[in-house]
């Protein structure tokens, strides 16, 4: 088997008939047929092809053929967006009455899936500490049916241990899904540890270069079986064109995150060296709590570094307004390196409480860390710092 760069390049769709080294981008609804028995025989499922976008398309089919080879997966579905990947991946499997255990600190939008959208149907969850997998027993009921997880977090960076998850989800039966979107396939595959699921929100360090939104989910042949139902007639169709541009962009994934990793893991070491900064917190420096696990499944460290600035709530609105070039946005996983602070924007609407306990301070800062000269990036980053400094210079007179 290929390794995984060679993978991300080589993995094409058939090309047309013009011979094109790049694969076209196959921008149409619906697929053609020789004669009236080849469309029975498409539509009974007897023989293969395209037939409609809406169920594939060679485009989305490249790229989920693509992921699979990355997460080590034997099926997937391309989506519109990554919240259509986690919703399809939990929803499919859940039926009124059944509960599921979700680790605290999950994605905003899958939180407000868990609160807003599954009780609907009598679906109920408890939240679990993600560190801390042993107090996870307590959790379990006799109506569990999945355990949903996201590592490393966002924005708080608290890891799982995948492999205790992994173990933890056999011994109880429960269907064990992971939002990998954090580290990508190419930093930690957590199907190797026994997840079931996986899926991404593509429109991170997939795209890379913030164009697209996407989202993909990869896992077991007979899981993408339940899958297909809700995806083919709830119609969360990924555009042919975004596919194109994902898969093009994975052909640079490897390179990519290379370079966005060691950038963070130079950035946190400015940090964790500047007095202005109260904690820093980044898988692969010595300093986070989780180091020894991330060191374990994590080949690299991430893309995201987040910090507390000395100063609190206004000090760290203060330090975003004086950033002149990192982009002040609430995207992450782009070329260019952003600045996010969470408390008063992303999870705003949760209670200082609800904050606290997914670990977001006043202070805290999310950092995604771009591809511009690390220079660049820690120079604009010290001149915010020095610019709204609190530690008061100790003068002798
Ligand atoms: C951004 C993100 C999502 C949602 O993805 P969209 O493409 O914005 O729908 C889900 N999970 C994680 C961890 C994310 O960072």
């Amino acid at each position: 088997m290929k390794k995984f760069e060679t993978q991300a390049i080589r993995t094409q769709a058939d090309r047309s008939h013009n011979r094109e080294h790049s694969v076209p981008t196959y921008m149409t609804s619906s697929f053609m047929f020789d004669d009236a028995e080849h469309m029975r025989a498409m539509f009974a499922g007897e023989a293969e092809g395209n037939i409609y976008s809406r169920y594939s398309n060679p485009n989305t089919d490249e790229l989920v053929k693509k992921v699979c080879l990355m997460e080590g997966a034997e099926a997937g579905f391309t989506t519109a967006s990554g919240m259509s990947a986690v919703f399809n991946s939990i929803v499919p499997f859940l039926k009124t009455g059944d509960h599921v255990i979700a680790t605290r600190a999950v994605f905003g939008s899958t939180h407000q899936i868990l609160t807003q959208i599954l009780p609907r149907w009598n679906i109920t969850y408890t939240y679990v500490e993600p560190e801390d997998v042993g107090s996870w027993e307590e959790a379990v009921q006799a109506n569990t049916k999945m355990l949903i997880t996201e590592t490393p977090s966002n924005p708080g960076l608290a890891l799982i241990d995948l492999e205790a998850a992994g173990e933890f989800a056999k011994k109880h039966d429960l269907l064990f899904c992971v939002d990998n979107c954090f580290a990508t396939p190419y930093i930690q595959q957590p199907i190797k540890y026994g997840a079931d699921l996986v899926c991404h929100s593509a429109t991170k360090w997939m795209d890379g270069q913030g164009r697209v939104l996407g989202g993909i989910i990869v896992g077991k042949e007979a899981l993408m079986k339940e899958i297909q139902v809700f995806i083919r007639h709830s119609g969360p169709a990924m555009s042919p064109f975004n596919a194109w541009m994902i898969s093009k962009s994975l052909e640079t994934l490897a390179v990519r995150m290379d370079r966005h990793c060691s950038n963070a893991k130079k950035v946190a070491r400015f940090f964790d060296e500047n007095a202005e900064i109260k904690r820093v917190l980044y898988p692969h420096h010595p300093s986070h709590p989780q180091y020894k696990l991330a060191r374990k499944q994590m080949k690299l460290g991430g893309g995201i570094v987040t910090f507390e600035v000395v100063g609190g709530y206004d000090r760290a609105k203060a330090f975003i307004d004086e950033i002149s070039m990192i982009s002040l946005s609430s995207n992450l996983g782009d070329a260019r390196s952003i600045v996010t602070h969470p408390s008063s924007t992303t999870h705003s609407k949760l209670s200082e409480a609800e904050r606290l306990s997914v670990g977001i301070t006043p202070g805290m800062i999310r950092l995604s860390v771009g591809l511009e000269h690390i220079e660049d990036i820690i120079g604009d980053l010290k001149q915010a710092l020095d610019k709204t400094k609190i530690k008061a210079k100790v003068t002798v007179s």
